[in-house]
């Protein structure tokens, strides 16, 4: 039974002062915050994603006894067709996995890779100034190579149950025979004029349309339901995206798809108020900044230890993560013990960090480089799915941008993941480590989590996010007030946000919580946020699964 909760007295958005680099760099339409939010409850199965053709294709594949592997694969390739702002087969995802048959957790990485023909100075013009943001999005060079069909097929081969053929009937339905633009999409679209608009297939295929379909797309479902993935890195389709991009500066050449994989990682984990947290490593700066933040401020989680430990653990971040196959990067020794103590004694009740720097952890030799701190990148969308088995699913996709290049080939829009690296590849010959290398996957803030319980060994809470780097902020606030504040997964995820990434506070509205930090002294920007959080809830002692969508966002839950 779906719920739909009604938040009295929630304006749409309070606004005090604007980030003023809101509407440059988070195109991504903030469509405000609806005053109800959408849940619902199960005993058995739940899916919920930020849109609700996709959470209808899981739920329908969920009901079949399909997987929760089996329905996200559904869902995504319905979301390719009708939040096509956020994600599809042109982008890239990270999955977290749990398989309840054998009691494992699996982490994999499809993120997109530089072309072979990429170097440090990708993004620098010929007068060695960086490119413009929009700059480089709407060039060929901010492509990467996509990384979600091989994803998908392999997530498929591992935990699906269900033919192929049968998980693609959802989109291809859709595809076929149209769909209304939803009102998120309507507003994204709206806000890309000037952008999307100025690309000859992605204004044919998206403009003044009250009903959209899309022929190509149908083909290529029926193709990968027949052939497996392989097809999305082979010619025709291959040789379709590197036309569209190399005409568009890019240097795109067919080895890139031949050498892409998809990559097994170790899932990343640690204890939080009894609790195991796990979420995607390197090159996703996702776990491990979430974990350092929660590790920090496990003995008393404050909202004021909460924002002082994020700007320590965004200076680690911003100085060391990135794809951990071409540089050094000390990863889990951010998290050992001695030097977590170590960073927690820089947190004071009576002092306000004003400049927060990386730390070196033990047993680390210090290599000398430069901070990367990232741009407000936008976009993206979360996926959160449990079966009847018991199998669940956590799975952050994303093209980047919102419609991200707006470059289209074979009836998707293809992403700018690349624009996640460092422009520069470095100040006075120290490198950035998040710096552009053939083959190099670039640095995410993607956080799909899974928290176990550590008497049972059994998930409770699914989640994620939208939103670029403040994706961390938006995940590790639901896991403090859920996990620890005993707050309900609505009212959570409902709350207002409050982030920091280093500099002022970033909060969506004042609340008690804003107030008290500001007596403290803390200094505040509010703004819009806007992310797209989807999460499920399961209580094994009442046996109850909730599922609850981001009121900021379309999207529903369903579950029996
Ligand atoms: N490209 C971003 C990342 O991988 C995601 C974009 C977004 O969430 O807005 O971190």
């Amino acid at each position: 039974m779906r719920n739909i909760f009604l938040f009295i007295g929630i304006g749409l958005l309070a606004s005090l002062s604007y980030a003023s680099d809101f509407h440059r760099a988070s195109p991504e339409k903030y469509i405000g915050k609806s005053t109800t939010i959408e849940s619902d409850i199960g005993n058995e199965y739940m899916a919920v994603t930020s849109d609700p053709e996709a959470t209808r294709a899981a739920y329908e594949i969920l009901s079949d006894g399909g997987t929760a592997a089996d329905a996200a694969i559904a869902a995504q390739l319905v979301l390719g067709l009708t939040e096509p702002q956020s994600s599809g087969l042109g982008g890239g995802a990270f999955i977290m996995y749990y398989n309840a048959l054998d009691n494992s957790l699996t982490a994999l990485d499809g993120r997109e890779t530089a072309p072979l023909a990429s170097t440090p100075n990708y993004f620098l013009k010929n007068n060695m100034e960086p490119m413009g943001f929009f700059e480089a999005v709407l060039d060929g060079r901010s492509v990467g190579i996509p990384g979600t069909p091989a994803l998908l097929g392999d997530l498929h081969e591992r935990f699906g149950k269900i033919n192929i053929k049968t998980l693609i009937e959802p989109a291809l339905n859709l595809a076929i025979n149209g769909f209304v633009p939803s009102k998120g999409l309507l507003k994204s679209l709206d806000n890309d004029i000037g952008r999307l608009d100025q690309n000859k297939t992605s204004k044919e295929y998206f403009y003044n349309k009250k009903i959209i379909k899309n022929n190509k797309y149908a083909s290529i479902l029926k193709n990968f339901a027949n052939k497996g993935s392989s097809i999305f890195y082979k010619s025709p389709l291959s040789t379709n995206i590197i036309n569209s991009v190399n005409k568009k500066n890019g240097v795109l050449i067919q080895k890139d798809f031949d050498s892409y994989s998809v990559i097994e990682r170790k899932p990343v984990c640690n204890i939080f108020q009894k609790h195991k947290v796990c979420s995607m490593g390197e090159p996703s700066s996702g776990a491990l900044t979430m974990l350092q933040i929660l590790k920090l401020i496990d003995h008393d989680p404050t909202w004021h230890n909460y924002i002082e430990a994020s700007k320590l653990a965004f200076a680690d971040r911003n100085y060391y993560m990135a794809d951990p196959d071409f540089v050094k990067t000390p990863g889990e020794l951010l998290l050992e013990n001695n030097y977590i103590l170590k960073r927690r004694s820089m947190i004071s009740d009576n002092n306000i960090m004003t400049n927060a720097k990386h730390g070196t952890p033990f047993g680390w030799k210090e290599i000398k480089q430069t901070k990367y701190n990232g741009l407000n990148e936008s976009g993206t969308t979360h996926i959160s799915i449990i079966d009847k088995y018991g199998n669940a699913i956590s799975m952050t996709s994303t093209i980047e941008n919102a419609f991200g290049s707006r470059i289209m080939a074979n009836g998707y829009l293809l992403n700018n993941e690349l624009t996640d690296f460092s422009f520069t590849p470095g100040k006075n010959n120290n490198l950035v480590a998040n710096r552009v290398e053939a083959g190099k996957r670039p640095r995410s803030s993607m956080t799909p989590t899974i928290v176990f319980s550590t008497l049972t060994g059994k998930p409770v809470l699914i989640i994620g996010s939208a939103g670029g780097s403040r994706i961390i902020g938006y995940v590790t606030q639901r896991i403090i007030d859920v996990l620890y504040n005993n707050v309900s997964l609505e009212d959570a995820i409902n709350a207002p946000h409050i982030l920091n990434r280093g500099g002022n506070i970033e909060a969506e509205e004042e609340t008690n919580i804003t107030d008290s930090l500001i007596q403290k002294g803390h200094l505040l920007d509010i703004t819009p946020l806007a992310s797209g959080l989807t999460a499920i809830h399961i209580d094994s002692e009442k046996n109850i699964i909730k599922g609850v969508s981001d009121p900021r966002r379309i999207g529903i839950a369903l579950g029996k």
